[in-house]
């Protein structure tokens, strides 16, 4: 069983890798509700837990949106708080309005996660927007350990357009190989038509008239 969920998250990892980019060491956004969540279960340092998973190294990084949600949330949340003080701050525009984490890391995100973000994260509704995204990869925490997301359909859809979009040739080359295809054809060999016996045709009994009718003139004049 955890043979196969380490399986798994490599694999997932390699898609992202593969498809969108991913490099190590590998950037992860942490939500305070997955910080919280792995200091409630006592799973040790975020770092440590998701080092294994990604099987490579990481940069954990934390908002200020989701500082000043745990920050708010209070006592329960403090050991989240103090733990999520300690990562890298990213800069977002909501410094003086802070919104909810989910809009922060979403923001941070944008259309492309153009800088190859991992977002470790409990809220389910926030990792289904993720799975959306071509590169959107989204990890989280269960009672057994820390999870990658697997792949969406629509996200090996996409990851499947760009693969044929990289195979299908230029309209030169493609025009080359059709004229190539074409050259390469199998000729029709042109066979004389064997007639067999008592299968001529209309004009060929009247030529073999015209023919024996010639040698009957021929023989009538010798
Ligand atoms: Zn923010």
């Amino acid at each position: 069983m955890r043979r196969k969920k380490h399986k798994n998250a490599r694999r997932a990892v390699r898609f992202f890798k593969v498809t969108s980019g991913f490099r190590p060491p590998y950037k992860v956004i942490v939500d305070g509700n997955f910080v919280h969540a792995l200091t409630q279960q006592r799973m040790g340092e975020p770092s440590e837990a998701l080092q294994k998973l990604v099987g490579g190294p990481v940069k954990l990084s934390t908002t200020p949106c989701i500082l000043s949600e745990l920050k708010a949330l209070g006592k329960d949340f403090s050991n989240a708080y103090q733990t999520s003080k300690r990562l890298l701050k990213l800069t977002c525009s909501h410094q003086s309005n802070p919104v909810t984490p989910s809009d922060c890391i979403m923001s941070l995100i944008g259309g492309s996660n153009t800088e190859h973000f991992f977002v470790a994260s409990q809220d389910a509704q926030l990792r289904k927007k993720l799975q959306q995204l071509p590169a959107g990869a989204s990890i989280f925490a269960s009672v057994n350990g820390v999870h990658l997301e697997q792949p969406s359909a629509e996200q090996r859809l996409a990851a499947g357009q760009v693969e044929k979009e990289h195979m299908k040739p230029t309209e030169p080359v493609a025009a080359a190989s059709a004229e190539a295809d074409y050259e390469a054809r199998p000729r029709r060999i042109e066979r004389p038509s064997i007639k067999r016996k008592g299968h001529f045709s209309e004009a060929d009994i009247r030529k073999l008239h015209d023919v024996n009718e010639q040698r009957f003139v021929g023989i009538a004049a010798q």
